[in-house]
């Protein structure tokens, strides 16, 4: 039997021919296959091949210009490339190097089983140097989570975590959307003035939901209390 992560994408694909993931986009091919490209690509035909759902994890490696990607969920995936696949279970590995852990996370969440942690309970529980973080206030966390996890040049997640156990919204300065499971993300990435993502009207989309606070919001948490 198909396990949750299977039997949802089995779900996406059957509903419709092309989806998006993050910042790819996912086409069937006449063959029974798939073809993944970056979203801006859509309308691109000189690009890269590569055939292997192991490729993935090159082309998620580094930006266009080179950096290295810290933070696979950032909207920096690079362009120029398209990635043919012949399975699901092909297309299944791949969109797990781009976005690690990320469709298992949605399978949990859609049956209802996803554990969401607070960000105080996610900070409280750092050891180390990173205990410092612990410190920071709210309306430090306001700002810092604005500013880091924005979908414009942050973060491609939707954030599921409140800031602690009373519900609060992680941030005030972030736009509603960021915290909905159902709006794509992808629409505000750009800066503002930027065209429509050349994708629109986006056909379906797997959001990529954030359950709890990674390492890198917790590192500028630090680095805010140590006035870096
Ligand atoms: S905490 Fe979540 S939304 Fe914020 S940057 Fe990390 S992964 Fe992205």
């Amino acid at each position: 039997m198909a396990d949750p992560v299977e039997k949802l994408l089995e779900t996406v694909c059957n509903d419709s021919r092309s989806f998006c993931v993050g910042e790819i986009l996912v086409r069937k091919t006449s063959t029974g296959g798939f073809a993944l490209s970056h979203r801006d690509d859509k309308a691109t035909d000189q690009l890269k091949i590569f055939r292997s759902a192991e490729d993935a994890i090159d082309i998620a490696k580094h930006d266009d210009a080179g950096n290295y990607r810290p933070l696979k969920t950032a909207p920096k995936l690079r362009h120029g490339w398209r990635l043919d696949l012949e399975t699901l279970e092909d297309l299944r590995r791949a969109l797990d190097y781009f976005y690690p852990g990320r469709l298992a996370m949605f399978a949990a969440w859609k049956s209802d089983k996803l554990q969401i942690t607070p960000l105080r309970e996610t900070l409280e529980r750092q050891s180390g140097m990173y205990r410092a973080a612990a410190r920071i206030s709210d309306s430090q966390i306001n700002d810092v989570v604005a500013d880091f996890c924005r979908s414009n040049g942050g973060c491609l997640r939707t954030i599921l975590w409140k800031r602690d156990a009373e519900e609060v919204i992680a941030s005030t300065k972030l736009p509603k959307e960021k915290f909905d499971p159902a709006y794509d993300q992808m629409m505000a990435s750009k800066p503002p003035g930027s065209p429509t993502p050349a994708t629109a009207p986006i056909p379906a989309t797997i959001p990529l939901l954030c359950q709890e606070a990674c390492n890198l919001l917790i590192a500028e948490c630090r680095k805010v209390m140590k006035g870096e």
